[in-house]
């Protein structure tokens, strides 16, 4: 009897070249990354000492969103694009809390999130993982996996956080959110947080993150409010993380490292 080799279960992962998630991952303190990842968040921490608490901020302002659209919009399908590798209050866990059947697509590049994915979601029939690429909308919307789970007739959520800085302009970030928002009904939201060309220190940390990693690029205020074109923002707008319907005090002036990223919600008429 012969046997046909297993599909391997746990994809390949490539550890000679750093990846954005591992990256991340070991800027936010994580685990999930090799050395050659460490190497770059070591190269952003000396650039910008605050990098960690900017991850951080990221991260914070994903569970508030998510709390938002769950606890007060009342939204009940999400599509997290660009999701990164598990860490805590991951979307599902947020969503799932107010909202026990919520269901939650998340959508990497990085077969590691894949891998970790897995694992953490195992047990969870509401949540899916599908290691694709964000830049072609039409196949992604297309994929059995976003199909079983989404009901195209009922408001979705999309989640663009900390992820569209990874795109180049001439790949046409503006295009890809235009298709993804053209895809779900009225009553949809979008949800994305962005790198903001705030001065000197951007420029800095840009051209470490172009140097190290190939993408991270700064966009104006402006740059960022476009993504939101023809949507309602819903209040405070569009801000500096930490000032995104922030659980506590804020302090001002805002630290360098909270005017690196700003981001906000939006709905569609
Ligand atoms: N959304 C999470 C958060 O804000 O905490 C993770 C953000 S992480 C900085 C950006 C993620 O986007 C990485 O996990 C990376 O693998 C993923 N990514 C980059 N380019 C992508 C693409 N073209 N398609 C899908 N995912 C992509």
């Amino acid at each position: 009897m012969t046997t046909e080799p297993a599909a391997p279960l746990v994809p390949e992962i490539d550890t000679t070249r750093p990846s954005i998630a591992r990256a991340y991952d070991a800027v936010l303190g994580g685990k999930d990354n090799y050395e050659v990842d460490r190497a770059v968040a070591d190269e952003l921490f000396k650039v910008m000492p605050e990098i960690g608490d900017l991850a951080w901020y990221n991260r914070a302002v994903l569970g508030r969103g998510v709390h938002h659209l769950a606890a007060e919009a009342g939204i009940r399908q999400f599509i997290d694009l660009g999701s990164g590798l598990p860490t805590v209050e991951n979307t599902h866990q947020v969503a799932q809390r107010y909202i026990p059947d919520a269901r939650v697509v998340y959508v990497d590049i990085d077969p590691i999130v894949l891998a970790h994915g897995r694992a953490l979601l195992v047990q969870n029939e509401h949540t899916t993982v599908v290691t694709a690429d964000l830049r072609e909308p039409d196949t992604i919307l297309a994929l059995p996996a976003v199909q079983e789970m989404i009901d195209f007739s009922e408001p979705v959520a999309v989640l663009l956080v900390g992820m569209l800085h990874h795109l180049h302009d001439d790949e046409d970030p503006q295009g890809i959110v235009e298709r993804y928002m053209a895809a779900v009904p009225s009553g949809s939201h979008l949800f994305l947080t962005h790198f903001c060309r705030s001065g000197p220190d951007a420029a800095a940390l840009e051209e470490t993150f172009l140097r190290f990693l190939g993408t991270g690029r700064f966009r104006t205020r402006e740059e960022i409010a476009r993504y939101f074109d023809g949507l309602d923002l819903v209040p405070p707008g569009l801000v500096h993380l930490p000032e995104w319907r922030p659980d506590g005090l804020v302090t001002h002036p805002l630290t360098i490292g909270q005017r690196l990223m700003i981001g906000g919600i939006a709905r569609k008429p």
